[in-house]
């Protein structure tokens, strides 16, 4: 496929090519929507096989973010960047600052974060080129480690779930399988178990699962039971892609709420054989917005007990899917993608008239 017609399809704004020779950087930063507000979303820095995958890549995940910040009803739109090359041996300041001063070049259209290959470090060495930078260390006047907010955003998605399907939203002795207990998920445990409910867990990581069952009381399961096991709720909390015709042939639970980022290997495909199974499925970008609204405060100046108030917004946002979906006769993933859609259409219109 041609860079452009890719980039037609997808509809982005606009993508920048960002390349330095001193510093071999390479650098895609692409800006999918900004009639919301600017675009934000985190810089990846990933060994990718090849420019087109890396294309690929940044265009994806900068359509998410468009979604995910119109669903949560944040003025922000969509955008990501993607550094290529192996971070552990080209990184470092002078790569890292002239990644930067492209992201200054913007104007602010597009606000970076950290993503997967880039820490804390790494953005304060951006940071030292560019203002246009969030999820900064508290010590640097930013709103520090989104994961507990992303946690708590979920925790409260998988109530308002329970609620649609139960018609009550306790959790207490509901049994629950937590696939990846890592920042998210060790903080969703922690949530779902002083409420009562019985958790199963399952990290590729033995420390992820030692500190887990350390400081809870769950029961570790192996990754051959994830999908067999006799629960109601299944929390992917891992990497995407676990709800595939594989695992839809063999889960049995009543409902999908978790906080990892594309669960469904087909968006497609997959939201109607949930919806077929009768499993009720809570559309990953917009039960995971805790994070980016964490992250979004700060552009307000910070403030913990605003950004928890956002947080709590969810419920409400996974409710209005659900009508969406029963509205429409719709599965729940594409009613997300229509109430993000609707907000930017409508906003879009009225921007026409300033
Ligand atoms: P993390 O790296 O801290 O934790 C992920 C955990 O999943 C790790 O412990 C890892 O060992 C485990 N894992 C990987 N593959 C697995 C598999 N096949 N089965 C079981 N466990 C597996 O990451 P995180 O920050 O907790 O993020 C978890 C998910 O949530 C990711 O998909 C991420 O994109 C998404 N997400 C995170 C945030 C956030 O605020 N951290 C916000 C939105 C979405």
């Amino acid at each position: 496929m041609s860079i452009f017609t890719e980039i037609i399809q997808l509809e982005h704004e606009q993508v920048m090519l960002c390349s330095d020779k001193a510093t071999q950087l390479k650098a895609i930063i692409a800006i999918h929507n900004t009639v919301l507000g600017p675009a934000l979303g985190g810089t990846r820095f990933w060994n990718y096989t090849s420019e087109s995958e890396a294309l690929t890549d940044v265009l994806r995940l900068s359509r998410g973010m468009t979604y995910k910040a119109a669903a949560a009803g944040l003025n922000l739109g969509g955008g990501k960047a993607v550094i290529i090359g192996e971070p552990n041996l080209i990184k470092n300041e002078a790569l890292l600052r002239r990644f930067g001063k492209f992201v200054e070049n913007l104007n602010g259209k597009y606000i970076t974060a950290e993503d997967v290959g880039v820490n804390e470090k790494d953005m304060e060495h951006i940071h030292a080129e560019t203002n246009h930078v969030t999820g900064l260390p508290i010590s640097m006047g930013g709103s520090g480690d989104p994961s507990p907010f992303t946690a708590y955003g979920v925790y409260l998605g998988m109530k308002a779930t329970a609620k649609k399907l139960y018609g009550s939203e306790n959790l207490s002795r509901k049994k629950i399988v937590v696939q990846g207990v890592g920042k998210v998920g060790y903080h969703l445990i922690s949530h779902l178990i002083k409420e009562g409910a019985k958790v199963y867990a399952y990290d590729i990581q033995q420390e992820a699962i030692q500190k887990v069952t350390k400081a809870f009381k769950v029961i570790p399961i192996d990754a051959n039971k994830i999908f067999e096991t006799d629960a109601e709720i299944y929390a992917p909390c891992a990497l995407g892609a676990t709800i595939n015709p594989d695992t839809l042939a063999i889960m049995k639970f009543e409902m999908v709420a978790g906080g990892a980022n594309n669960q469904l290997l087909d968006e497609q495909r997959d939201g109607d054989a949930l919806s077929q199974k009768g499993i009720l499925y809570a559309p990953d970008f917009v039960i995971n917005a805790g994070g980016l609204m964490n992250v979004q405060t700060e552009l307000e100046g910070y403030s913990k007990e605003r950004a928890t108030e956002k947080v709590e917004s969810i419920y409400q946002n996974i409710m209005q899917v659900f009508q969406i979906a029963e509205k429409l006769n719709i599965n729940t993933q594409k009613a997300a993608i229509h109430l993000a859609e609707q907000r930017i259409q409508s906003v879009g219109n009225i921007k026409k008239f300033i």
